[in-house]
């Protein structure tokens, strides 16, 4: 590397401030954002600073992770496509450049990082998602094609993005993890269909998916077939990471305009306009919401140096998932506490009701990409050696393990 990481955060600095827009906190995210975050992704490829952390070959800059961070520090009060992390840049890409063929590596990562192409994971079951390896998604040989049938659910934009990245059995008498594989495909094509669920909060960004005769190429495996539970573990390892932060693909900084609740003035602002006589109450929830969020953010740097180091296993970021979880809920909660009775109607304008309504997704955080209770697991049994969750189906053919179909 020729340039320092003082040049190099000189010279961001320079393009961001003639190329970027600068970050308009009062703007929400709109429906259409995606085609937006698109064209911002454009003007990083143009600028060479798409993708940092990828290599050259595949359309990246070939840095070392340190400059991603620079660029990220850089990038904060500029508007930046960071929805584009979510799955495509930092959990489907990474996943894809460490298990891939060359040629599938060629064919998805260069498209991912220009933003031509949003991807996203249908992984989770009608049958259930933390059983992940128990799926009954079936991928079956035919004239050198796979035929895949089954359904999805629970997919994250899975209508706007174009590609998916699919886990499915393919064979049935070994046991469940051994018999899965992992396949890349275009989402609008003959054979699936894509229904929008519509949320409590009136979001309609989870869908499912069916597969009915879905015909993919061999082309469309993702590492081996009978191998897809390896890609899977790529996959939740890189979820974890860039959900709890830690990801050194993620490109750009969660702010405002990504989301309103990440930005936690606004608890301070509904704080200070608690009635005087509430104002001690008012101060410790607030507290309560910032210490929790202090403490994460310097627990975040301590397991990402570590794992860095080779201290700490990649594992470990099952801790940051787990307190990212811990931190939001409390934050959630706070939210409801401090907006009191002018969070019982949803005003739009109120920042109040913005944090009731928020309310209603307070689990979210504790499910998405693994649920807080399979995080617990994760760290019971990896990092404190205790005994092995019982598992009645460990060793048994997957044809014989009763299930619901
Ligand atoms: C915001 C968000 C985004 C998501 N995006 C995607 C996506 O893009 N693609 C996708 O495929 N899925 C996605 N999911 C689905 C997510 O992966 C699943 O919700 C999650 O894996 C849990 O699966 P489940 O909802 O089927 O719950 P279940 O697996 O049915 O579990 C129900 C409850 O039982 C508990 N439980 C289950 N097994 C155990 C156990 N062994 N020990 C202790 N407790 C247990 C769980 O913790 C949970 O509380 C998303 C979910 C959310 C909330």
């Amino acid at each position: 590397m020729t340039e320092s990481i003082d040049q190099f955060r000189l010279r961001a600095r320079a393009w961001l401030a003639a190329n970027m827009p600068l970050l308009d906190e009062a703007v929400a995210p709109s429906p259409d954002s995606w085609e937006r975050d698109r064209e911002l992704q454009g003007r990083l490829l143009d600028g060479g600073f798409a993708g940092l952390s990828y290599p050259v070959e595949y359309g990246g800059g070939g840095y070392p992770f340190e400059y991603q961070a620079v660029f990220n520090q850089e990038s904060a009060p500029y508007e930046m496509p960071y929805a584009l992390n979510f799955p495509t840049l930092a959990i489907c890409g990474p996943a894809i450049l460490e298990t891939g063929s060359e040629e599938l590596k060629r064919e998805h990562l260069p498209k991912m990082i220009s933003g031509e192409r949003l991807y996203c994971q249908f992984l989770s079951e009608p049958s259930g998602g933390s059983d992940l390896a128990g799926l009954l998604t079936r991928a079956d040989r035919r004239d050198g094609d796979w035929v895949i049938n089954g359904s999805k659910v629970w997919s994250s934009s899975a209508h706007k993005a174009d590609y998916a990245m699919c886990l499915a059995r393919t064979d049935w008498d070994v046991p469940k993890h051994e018999g899965l594989t992992m396949f890349v495909f275009p989402i609008h094509q003959r054979g699936v269909t894509v229904h929008q669920i519509e949320m409590v909060n009136g979001s309609s960004e989870f869908c499912q998916e069916f597969f009915d005769d879905l015909v993919v190429p061999e082309s469309a495996v993702v590492g081996e077939v009978g191998d897809g539970w390896r890609v899977a573990t790529r996959v939740l390892t890189h979820e974890r990471l860039a959900v709890s932060g830690g990801s050194p693909y993620i490109s750009g900084t969660r702010h405002a305009a990504s989301s309103p609740f990440a930005q936690r003035s606004t608890l301070a602002t509904l704080a200070s306009e608690c009635p005087a006589e509430n104002e001690g109450w008012a101060q410790d929830v607030l507290g309560r919401a910032e210490v929790a969020q202090l403490a994460q953010v310097h627990l975040n740097r301590y397991l990402t140096e570590e794992m860095a180091k080779g201290r700490l296993p990649e594992a470990a970021g099952t801790m940051m998932r787990l307190f990212h979880a811990e931190v939001a809920e409390l934050e959630a909660d706070a939210g409801l506490e401090l907006a009191g009775a002018r969070g019982v109607s949803h005003d739009a304008a109120d920042i109040a009701g913005e944090w009731a309504k928020h309310f209603l997704s307070r689990q979210s955080t504790s499910l998405g990409g693994g649920s807080s209770e399979m995080a617990r697991n994760v760290i019971a049994e990896r990092f404190l050696g205790m005994p092995r969750e019982a598992a009645a189906d460990r060793g048994i053919p997957f044809r014989e393990v009763p299930h619901g179909h």
